[in-house]
């Protein structure tokens, strides 16, 4: 409880947009999810949340234009609310935090905006109660969280393994531009993977490697990248909407050097040779009716704190 003599300390935390370089998905396990072995990367959209010490628990929340604020819940179940439950019950530390969220990440895009939240809020509470989590403990119960919610807080590009939330940091020293084309409406990411499950009943149970894209990754050349780029859930993605294939030969035609759905989709990323070269994709893309085409590059730091007063 904040008293008279005491000023509400605040903590800011921002953290990144996730992309999938690759994404190889193996068949459902008995414990319903799939096995998974993924390239992360970091790009520069973001979401910054601000913690704050006070007497009484808040939610707010102030997005991007493009983003309908009715698509993220304000309760209980807002993800940063329960990275905040979760993060108390394992440090027994007491406090009553207001959580304000500015959210530029598309909601239900496939690009972890929840995720970006729950690791930005685990590393605020940290920090506003001085708790100093050993980065094992803060990942624990990211992976507790949520498959995505361990990359958050390590940024950069990463392989993931298990459910994709054995993160383990690749060197990247490239830089990669990208352009992103997020959908007015969201798509449920287990429907995505019951639909993959659907069209390949056969899936092998060991997810496709990324070997090819390592190697493209090492090169930090655009083109051997864009070549090597691979999602198993974007043919489900497609069939769920095939508008995403014709926004996807859209945006190559209009010069990007390839398209794919990112994650579950719906949102659709396209590597550019350069920032000028995104530009081009961009104005091509916006010229055939789509509002919302954002310019992001990558790889960038994943959850790091914006302010400490
Ligand atoms: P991922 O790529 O990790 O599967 P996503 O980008 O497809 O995630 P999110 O933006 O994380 O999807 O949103 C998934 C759902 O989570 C939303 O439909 C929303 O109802 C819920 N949700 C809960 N908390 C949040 C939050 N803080 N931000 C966005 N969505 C949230």
């Amino acid at each position: 409880m904040v008293t008279r003599h005491e000023v509400p300390r605040s903590v800011s935390v921002r953290a990144a947009a996730k992309i999938n370089l690759h994404l190889g998905v193996g068949a459902v396990r008995e414990d319903g999810f799939h096995p998974l072995d993924t390239v992360y990367q970091a790009i520069s959209l973001y979401d910054d949340i601000t913690l704050t010490s006070v007497g009484v628990a808040s939610l707010g929340l102030q997005c991007a234009d493009y983003i309908d604020p009715a698509d993220v819940p304000l309760g209980a179940d807002n993800i940063g609310f329960r990275a905040l439950e979760r993060v108390r019950a394992r440090t027994g530390s007491p406090g009553v935090e207001k959580l304000e969220i500015l959210k530029s990440i598309p909601v239900a895009g496939g690009m972890a905006g929840g995720s970006a939240d729950a690791a930005a809020t685990l590393l605020a509470y940290d920090r506003l109660h001085d708790l100093a989590l050993p980065d094992e403990v803060l990942l624990e119960l990211a992976a507790e969280l949520g498959s995505d919610v361990p990359f958050s807080l390590v940024g950069g590009t990463a392989r993931g393994r298990g459910r994709g939330e054995l993160v383990q940091p690749l060197d990247d020293s490239g830089t990669w531009w990208w352009v992103a084309v997020p959908s007015d409406v969201g798509l449920s990411t287990p429907e995505v993977y019951r639909h993959f499950d659907m069209l390949f009943p056969n899936a092998l149970t060991e997810p496709t490697g990324p070997d090819s894209l390592l190697i493209a990754l090492a090169g930090g050349e655009p083109l051997q990248l864009a070549r090597t780029l691979y999602n198993d859930l974007q043919a489900p993605a497609i069939d769920l909407r095939p508008e995403l294939g014709t926004l996807i030969d859209r945006g190559e035609s209009e010069g990007a050097l390839r398209g794919i759905v990112s994650g579950s989709g719906p949102t659709c990323i396209f590597l550019c040779d350069s920032l000028g070269g995104a530009h081009a994709v961009v104005a091509g893309l916006r010229g055939a009716g789509h509002d919302v085409v954002l310019i992001a590059n990558g790889p960038v730091a994943g959850a790091h704190l914006l302010e400490h007063p």
